[in-house]
C-alpha cells in the first residue's frame, strides 16, 4: 500500500511536465534477471521510471533494486564494495562509491514496485544500471544509452 501510496504520489508531482516525460518500465524476476538491459533516453529528457519486482522471493532472499551510475564506472569494482554495504541495503555510502551513483532505488521484494524520477544525464554516453544485492550483478546489469538532443 505504502508502494502504492508513492507511486500516485509521484505520478502526480510528474504531471506538469508530462510533454517532456520520458516512461520507462522495467522488471526484476525471480530468475535475477532485469526485463531488459537496454534502456534508450535522449539528454536532459525527465525520465519516469517504474522498477517492478515480478517474483514471488521476499528481499532477503531475491532483493532487487536499480543503481544507475556513472558512465565510466568500473561495474565490478563498484558491485563488489556495494555488496557488503548491508547496513544501507546495498548502496555503499564511501564518498567515492557516491559520487558514481546518479540514481537508485530501495531494495525491493516480490511484489513491491518504486517508481523514480530523475533528469537524464546532459552529456551522451552509456550509463551502467545494476543490481547491488549480493550475487546479483553479472546476471542483473544493462545499458542506459543517453542520446544527444
Ligand atoms: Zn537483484
Amino acid at each position: 500500500m505504502k508502494n502504492l501510496i508513492l507511486a500516485i504520489a509521484a505520478t502526480c508531482l510528474a504531471l506538469p511536465a508530462l510533454a517532456e516525460d520520458k516512461a520507462i518500465e522495467l522488471t526484476g524476476s525471480d530468475q535475477m534477471q532485469f526485463g531488459t538491459k537496454a534502456i534508450e533516453v535522449t539528454a536532459g529528457d525527465k525520465v519516469v521510471l517504474t522498477f517492478k519486482h515480478i517474483g514471488k522471493l521476499p528481499k532477503a532472499a531475491m532483493g532487487h533494486n536499480f543503481v544507475l551510475l556513472k558512465a565510466d564506472t568500473k561495474v565490478q569494482e563498484f558491485a563488489l564494495k556495494a555488496m557488503q554495504a548491508v547496513a544501507t541495503e546495498y548502496i555503499p555510502a564511501d564518498e567515492e562509491s557516491k559520487k558514481l551513483v546518479l540514481t537508485h532505488t530501495k531494495l525491493l521484494g516480490g511484489g513491491e514496485s518504486e517508481v523514480l524520477t530523475f533528469t537524464a544525464p546532459a552529456e551522451p554516453g552509456a550509463y551502467p544500471y545494476v543490481c547491488t544485492f549480493p550475487g546479483h550483478f553479472a546476471l542483473m546489469q544493462g545499458v542506459l544509452t543517453v542520446k544527444a538532443k
